[in-house]
């Protein structure tokens, strides 16, 4: 079934179309300005790729993935100025008459994982990112995760040793959850530089795989994924990934036993900078 994609990032826009990875052709890269602008851009990118039988959107939250919602499927309080509360299916259903699904970048993410990439065959995992916030996408028993609202598990909590760390954090709601740690802002605000300028041998790198490890730890507390995918420009950094499963397994003390951890839960993405706008042609075809 030929379907589109649409990765709705903060700073971009991915839009293809196609069956799978084999002929999605040259994905088209819109940069993410005010809504109006913005989504009239990918209708026009979808135009172009007509003919398809549904359209799946990947998109930056918080969203309402309610279908019986009055106010529809949509982006709901966002920090980013204008997007608060635009409609994101509602507008594309009707110009193109195919159903438009939506949900969460990271959900969609890990459903791309699921079908094409890392996590093939398996019916729980998650897919973190760590970039510039951290984000969870969740697979249970086949199924992205939502409850009354989706997950946000960027936000646990976490424990923060201030003689190691005495960086209170940035999240303008907690402080020192996780993504107020370990996000690549953070590290910038710790460092006084962008992340993407230290080298491979900052101690930053261990600090923040402890927390991310801690997040994996609690992961597996809770859903007990069978592989746990690190993503993003802070999540695939030489060491980061290495240092979380190291960490996960120090939180969970032995407390879990399986065959499975024989080998590492948290592996790197196997789609690269593919894993959203296939998450959102996955998305589609659901
Ligand atoms: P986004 O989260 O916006 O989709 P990224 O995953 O690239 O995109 O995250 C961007 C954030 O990650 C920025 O804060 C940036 O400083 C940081 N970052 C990007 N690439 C790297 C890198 N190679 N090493 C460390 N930090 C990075
Ligand atoms: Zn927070």
């Amino acid at each position: 079934m030929r379907v589109a994609g649409i990765e709705l990032g903060g700073t971009k826009v991915v839009v293809a179309a196609g069956t799978g990875p084999d002929d999605l052709g040259d994905p088209v890269r819109i940069a993410t300005t005010d809504p109006v602008a913005t989504m009239q851009a990918v209708a026009d990118a979808l135009e172009l790729l007509w003919p398809f039988d549904a359209i799946g959107i990947a998109s930056f939250g918080p969203l309402c993935l309610d279908p019986d919602d009055a106010d529809g499927l949509r982006i709901t309080a966002t920090p980013k100025p204008g997007w608060s509360q635009t409609r994101l299916a509602a507008p594309l259903a009707e110009r193109f008459g195919v159903p438009v699904r939506l949900d969460t970048d990271v959900n969609g993410a890990a459903l791309g994982e699921g079908r094409w990439g890392a996590a093939q065959g398996l019916r729980d995992f998650a897919y973190i990112t760590v970039g510039t916030g951290v984000g969870v996408g969740l697979v249970v028993n086949g199924a992205p995760v939502h409850g009354l609202l989706h997950p946000e598990a960027g936000h646990l909590l976490v424990r923060r040793d201030p003689v190691r760390d005495p960086y209170g954090g940035h999240c303008p709601f907690h402080g020192d959850c996780l993504e107020g740690l370990a996000c690549g802002p953070a590290i910038a605000a710790r460092v006084g530089r962008p992340a993407e300028e230290l080298d491979d041998a900052h101690p930053v790198w261990p600090l923040v795989g402890d927390y991310i490890g801690q997040l994996c730890a609690s992961l597996m507390l809770v859903t007990a994924p069978r592989r746990i995918i690190l993503g993003g420009g802070v999540g695939q950094r030489p060491g980061v990934r290495a240092a979380a499963e190291a960490a996960m397994r120090i939180y969970l003390a032995g407390y879990l036993q399986s065959p499975a951890f024989e080998r590492d839960i948290v592996v790197p993405p196997g789609l690269g900078s593919l894993s959203g706008v296939l998450g959102a042609i996955t998305i589609a075809r659901k």
